[in-house]
């Protein structure tokens, strides 16, 4: 089946997959969707014999359907390769009668690794299935992790610059010195005085400004974007679910056709969005859990039909979810609307506008797949504590908010479907939180590369490459910008 891709603002678009990786966003400013989803061609058996690779040819040429198998093979070779500190690269863990899929085994230590690994990889291949000769220059707004994640995957890619913006008081003390370390001569790295969703609306509106992309073009190069709203970020996380689910098969803890739960702490919508992807492709699922910090804008609409961003915007423990404008959101709309675009475009110009919109109660009844709730920053601290105390299992502070929801969830349904919780970073990346809140009430000395020994020491968990690494490296970025000065550092950094 030939896949085509369409706007959720415009149905008259229609492209194939490598022109809508390469473009990002689509120019009414909607996200590209699939026409329609195929279904999965394995059977649960079949998924449960092959290694992750496999499954991840399987599941990407239903979705990229003008790529030829050779093609996705090579990318998929280059992608899920040695980077990963293990040959499984998703590996399953259990504790406290739950599973935990660990998608931070990559070179950056979270799970936006698993789809910036092979993005590059689809990209140029795209570019030369399309006979692109301009050089494409990505633009990124990251919470913390998607920018190292894509830093390092485009970092002295030949034909490509990377550029992202994150907002500067706004991720993990390491996160930011991963970002500002980075190597390579095509990247370029900004704090901006403000928050995620600005970055994100400031990319969004670089990408709109017609009069920048006549002088891109003059210039010789284009935009796409490595942010989940470039469904070459989606697919590869499609991937994972389908691989968890097989490992469940191959280790005899579901028979196939078992269905499971998956369990996803939730920011820009794109992670969980993959899962619901997997279930209509006909993966065994039963429900979604969305999992929000204190910015429970997503947690809200779950239980009204109301999305409403107008409210505070919250720094917490856990800033790779600190969002309100889930921009993949937009895809689920779209499809409880019933792939109606005018009505998807209504949306989020209101949403554009008022910050707010409604949906339809026949809408409403089309998101039963999915459940939402919250954890506070003390719910989420004591959930770390719990495992590790437990069960000797130690998760960082994203993870925690999906566990804590999780144990919400099955209280409040007696739901005893196995359960999948997507792991979505190393506690690593968040030592000092982590840390504090194993150890309620100390004092923490030392920066947190300090504190990384200590979490090992405690844990009996080696400090990963991803972070010991950042104590010799050097500072090679330190520019910031006012978030409405995103377009001007654009220009001069591309010299137009
Ligand atoms: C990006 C991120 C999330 C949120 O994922 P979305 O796809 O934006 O919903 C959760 N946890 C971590 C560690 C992340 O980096």
């Amino acid at each position: 089946m030939d896949v085509v891709y369409t706007s959720t603002r415009d149905k008259s678009v229609r492209i194939s997959a490598s022109q809508a990786i390469l473009k990002g966003l689509s120019d009414d400013g909607g996200l590209f969707v699939p026409t329609a989803l195929p279904r999965l061609d394995r059977t649960p058996e079949e998924f449960a014999t092959m290694d992750y690779r496999g499954v991840a040819l399987e599941v990407m040429k239903l979705l990229l359907s003008d790529f030829t198998e050779e093609e996705l093979r090579s990318c998929i070779d280059k992608a899920y390769d040695e980077k990963f500190d293990t040959d499984e690269i998703a590996p399953l863990s259990e504790a406290k009668g739950r599973y935990f899929l660990e998608l931070y085994h990559g070179k950056t230590i979270a799970f936006k690794d698993m789809a910036l690994s092979i993005l590059p990889h689809l990209m140029i291949t795209a570019a030369r299935k399309n006979h692109v000769t301009s050089e494409i220059v990505i633009l990124t707004a990251t919470s913390g992790d998607t920018g190292k994640a894509a830093l390092a995957g485009f970092a002295d890619v030949h034909g490509t610059k990377i550029i992202v913006f994150y907002p500067k008081n706004g991720v993990s003390p390491i996160q930011e010195r991963q970002m500002v370390t980075q190597k390579g001569d095509n990247t370029f790295v900004f704090g901006i005085r403000g928050n995620f969703d600005d970055a994100q609306s400031g990319v969004k509106k670089i990408f709109s400004d017609k009069a920048l992309a006549g002088a891109m073009k003059a210039a010789g190069c284009q935009f796409s974007s490595a942010n989940s709203i470039n469904i070459g970020r989606l697919v590869p996380q499609i991937v994972y679910y389908v691989y968890a689910y097989s490992r469940l098969v191959a280790n005899g803890r579901i028979k196939a056709g078992d269905k499971v739960n998956f369990v996803v702490p939730t920011g820009n919508f794109g992670n969980i969005l993959a899962a619901f992807y997997a279930k209509q492709m006909g993966l065994p699922v039963n429900r979604l859990v969305c999992a929000s910090n204190s910015n429970k804008v997503l947690c809200d609409f779950f239980h009204t039909g109301e999305y409403d961003r107008n409210r505070e915007f919250i720094l917490t423990t856990s800033p790779s979810m600190d969002i309100l404008i889930s921009s993949n959101l937009e895809r689920l709309i779209y499809w409880i609307s019933g792939e109606d675009a005018t009505r998807t475009k209504a949306f989020m110009d209101q949403l554009a506008t008022s910050g707010k919109y409604a949906i339809t109660p026949d809408m409403r009844e089309r998101l039963a797949d999915f459940y939402g709730n919250y954890a506070t920053e003390e719910e989420d601290a004591a959930e770390i504590r719990r495992l590790f105390d437990d069960a000797g299992y130690l998760i960082d502070t994203h993870t925690a908010v999906a566990s804590a929801v999780y144990d919400k969830y099955v209280k409040e349904t007696g739901d005893s479907t196995p359960s999948v919780i997507a792991s979505t970073a190393s506690p690593f990346k968040f030592t000092r939180s982590v840390l504090q809140a194993i150890r309620p009430g100390e004092e923490l000395s030392g920066d947190d590369l300090d504190l990384a020994d200590e979490l090992s020491k405690i844990s009996g968990v080696p400090v990963p490459k991803a972070v010991s690494e950042l104590r010799s490296a050097a500072v090679r970025h330190t520019s910031v910008v006012d978030a409405d000065r995103m377009e001007e550092a654009v220009e001069k950094t591309l010299g137009l």
